[in-house]
């Protein structure tokens, strides 16, 4: 045998026996598929379980909740304090939105999750012509003080009104439930009535607050407001609304999608002069037809609230009827 075939001889050798001492663990991970599977995919319990279904239809109109969801790291650990949310249905306009959960581990990975909001639009009754001769009483700016004398003298003549709300009053909100156990309307002037220029700032601010006010509503009474009066009436507020931040001029159809009407007034019998016999004299003024009345009064002024029996017992003597205004009322979008 050649040198050179020496050493080719026991490099094949020295080959060889690398070759045999590596093969045993290389047969043992063959007949253990388990522990190989194992190796490959290490175990991923990281995870955002969402509660409810990732796709749902939400009203148009009412506050969103979400569902919830659950999270948990690699280690099956609870990590649902550390979930973030990213976006969030805009309930006031329907359409399809999408809400992402994220939550990161230490070592930098995230677990992710999405969920399909359709905010689906609500529909709203026709309205009916009320008989001749309907006058719908209503109340802005409550409830206060004032309110549960008001429904007692409701009350005493079987009269129903419509009260349009200003939700942060809250330690009157108490009395809600009776407004709408006695049978008249809860509706919704506004959350913050401080200031035209900050409610109407813009379209999220105007609808944010109008939600606030929906949301208080229905924690006390379980039922959503279905009619509104704008703050300023529907002048001011579709003057606002094309003119401020974003020109938003668009609220009826808005509200419409919401499952809302707003309604203005075409009797503000209310004196200049403050005084109960000056709103009583303007309520009972012959000339006029009452045809369909929709009176604007505020249970925050006590004055106005001390007419209200005369007004009623003038009224049915004279054979006009009193309703609760409500969604199926024609609108009325002009004032006295
Ligand atoms: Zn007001």
């Amino acid at each position: 045998m050649s040198v050179r075939r020496r050493v080719y001889f026991l490099i094949s050798l020295v080959v060889l026996c690398l070759l045999l001492c590596k093969a045993p663990s290389a047969f043992a991970k063959e007949t253990d598929p388990v522990s190989e599977a194992a190796a490959a995919e290490p175990p991923l319990n990281r995870r955002i379980e969402l509660f409810g279904s990732g796709e749902i239809d939400w009203p148009c109109g009412v506050p969103f909740e979400d569902p919830g969801f659950a999270a948990f790291d690699s280690d099956g650990q609870d990590r649902s304090g550390d979930v973030w949310i990213e976006g969030s249905p805009v309930v006031w306009r329907a359409g399809d939105y999408t809400i992402l959960y994220f939550f990161s581990e230490n070592d930098g990975q995230l677990a992710a999750a999405r969920r399909l909001v359709h905010v689906v639009p609500q529909s709203l009754p026709e309205t009916v012509t009320p008989p001749k001769g309907t006058i719908c009483l209503t109340f802005d700016d409550g409830p206060c003080e004032n309110t549960p004398a008001l429904l007692d003298t409701l009350a005493k003549y079987n009269v129903k009104a419509c009260f349009f709300i200003v939700a942060n009053r809250s330690s009157y909100l108490d009395i809600l439930p009776r407004i709408v156990s006695e049978g008249h309307t809860l509706g919704i002037h506004c959350n913050d009535h401080s200031s035209y220029d900050y409610l109407y700032k813009n379209e999220t601010r105007y609808f944010t607050d109008l939600l606030t006010a929906q949301k208080a509503v229905h924690e006390r009474t379980g039922i959503y407001a279905h009619v509104v009066r704008f703050p300023g009436g529907s002048r001011t507020a579709s003057f606002l609304a094309a003119t401020m931040e974003g020109g938003y001029g668009e609220l009826y159809g808005l509200l419409a999608d919401m499952g809302m009407r707003a309604y203005d007034w075409n009797v503000q019998p209310e004196s200049d002069y403050r005084d109960t016999a000056g709103t009583l004299a303007h309520f009972t003024n012959p000339k006029r037809p009452y045809e369909y009345s929709v009176v604007l009064q505020h249970d925050t002024r006590y004055y106005s609230v001390a007419a209200v029996e005369k007004m009623i017992c003038w009224a049915l003597e004279k054979g006009y009827t009193f309703a609760a205004l409500d969604e199926t009322f024609p609108d009325i979008h002009f004032q006295e």
